[in-house]
């Protein structure tokens, strides 16, 4: 018999009736002869609430009261997606991750997985039962909960699917899987029938929050079958996500996304001298701030200075703000500037690998809609430009017609073609 992981996010067990329907999915995969282990986010924007409600409280809640927080949510949809199943007649448990041993670093609001504890989950699973896992939070060996970071219940799941060597992960969403591009911003992006880890990494990197990045890493490492599917179409399979060398590379771009959730920051004039980067960047990591794209500009013939631009994430501002003072010790800069009027818009495929000329088109097209890149960074199968917040959208609609993304370019081509 084998073991098949569902994971169910947030939308999925919005509320009663939805959770009702969860438990009929997770019956079914039951019935086919499997034994499951099922996943749970919080219902709806309980996360979300939570953290308003905290915020209502302090702005500078203490991470370890905001895990304790948070991980309440996830407690109240697995007990109640247990009762559910139960009420339909079939053995179910609820356990959180104090219980089942899902072990973490001491890193509160972002911890990684380091252990999941055999002994519990096994037990159940011997006993038949199904097992319903609170997603989302872990514990460390002095006993305190950690969170994985926001939509960290993915990770959750292919954790467990990894340890308990299971057949398959499937994401339950409320998408019908992974598509070239949100189609919540445009409606006519395609569903992809498979892609590969390496591009939905970089895809959940730069924005593509349908899964967290951690998960496809995880998938990766441990060969894990994982399938983004909708909950409330359930005999359509989704997309799958696998090796890139079983794949067939058609197109140089495979995803479009956008992340609209980092500021820039450029420090100013700063004497070009050995150290310098060195210096200011050891102070950020120090105070646990991760930097994204760097760029330094050329020194200048006078004065013999450069400026140097990075990106963090919004959230992270306040943490900033408590190093100003120091970078200005430290590095000395003219002033310091923070723009908070950003987007990131990336481009994802491992076909342009070896593939010249992907990025002037990338340029181009943003270019023809008069959009201003303010940054640019690459890596093998990526290209990301920094726009203005509002231009995102028209960049990205732009970019799934150049490289040929969206139903509706099909169809526009189509329409020019004679009967
Ligand atoms: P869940 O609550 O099930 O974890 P999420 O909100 O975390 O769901 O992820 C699903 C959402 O991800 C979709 O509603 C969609 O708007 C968004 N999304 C962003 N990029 C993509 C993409 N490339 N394909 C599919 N969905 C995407
Ligand atoms: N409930 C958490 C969040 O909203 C985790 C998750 O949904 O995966 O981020
Ligand atoms: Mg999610």
């Amino acid at each position: 018999m084998g073991i098949v992981v569902q994971k169910f996010g947030g939308t999925s067990v919005a509320d009663a009736q939805k959770i009702k329907n969860v438990a009929d999915a997770v019956i079914r995969e039951k019935l086919n002869g499997n034994k499951v282990i099922v996943v749970v986010s919080a219902m709806g924007h309980t996360t979300d609430n939570l953290i308003k409600l905290s915020k209502e409280i302090t702005t500078t809640p203490s991470e370890r009261e905001m895990d304790m927080l948070l991980s309440t949510g996830e407690q109240i949809s697995m007990s109640l997606l247990a009762m559910a199943i139960n009420e339909k007649g079939h053995k179910a448990v609820s356990l959180n991750a104090m219980q089942v041993g899902i072990m973490t670093e001491h890193n509160h609001g972002r911890a990684r997985i380091l252990e999941i504890k055999q002994q519990r989950v096994k037990k159940h699973l011997d006993n038949d039962e199904i097992i319903i896992i609170a997603g989302f939070q872990g514990i460390t060996d002095d006993g305190e909960i950690t969170t994985l970071g926001r939509g960290g219940s993915d990770t959750s799941a292919v954790a467990l699917a990894a340890a308990f060597n299971a057949d398959r992960c499937d994401i339950y969403s409320d998408v019908e899987g992974v598509y070239t591009t949100d189609p919540r911003v445009v409606p006519t992006a395609q569903k992809l029938k498979v892609i590969s880890y390496e591009e939905m990494l970089e895809l959940a990197r730069v924005g593509a929050n349908v899964l967290h990045p951690r998960s496809v890493e995880t998938a990766k490492l441990f060969g894990v079958p994982m399938r983004v599917r909708s909950s409330f179409k359930l005999d359509d399979l989704g997309t799958l996500i696998i090796g890139v060398d079983e794949m067939e590379l058609h197109k140089p771009v495979t995803g479009v996304a956008c992340d609209s959730s980092q500021v820039r920051i450029v420090i100013c004039d700063v004497e070009d001298r050995p150290g310098n980067a060195s210096k200011l960047f050891t102070l950020l990591a120090n105070k646990g701030l991760s930097v994204d794209m760097i760029i330094q500009s050329y020194a200048r013939s006078v004065g013999n200075t450069n400026d140097i631009a990075f990106t963090i994430d919004s959230a992270d501002l306040v943490k900033f703000s408590e190093v100003t003072e120091e970078i200005k010790k430290i590095v000395n800069p003219s002033n310091i500037f923070i723009d908070e009027d950003i987007a990131k818009v990336s481009i994802v495929g491992a076909g342009m690998i070896d593939r010249p000329g992907i990025a002037a088109e990338m340029f181009e097209t943003l270019a023809k809609i008069g959009v201003n890149i303010k940054m640019i960074s690459t890596s093998e199968i990526k290209i990301s430009c920094l726009v203005e917040k509002n231009h995102a959208k028209e960049c990205i609609i732009a970019l799934c017609r150049t490289f040929d993304l969206d139903g509706a370019a099909v169809a526009d081509v189509k329409g020019d073609l004679p009967d």
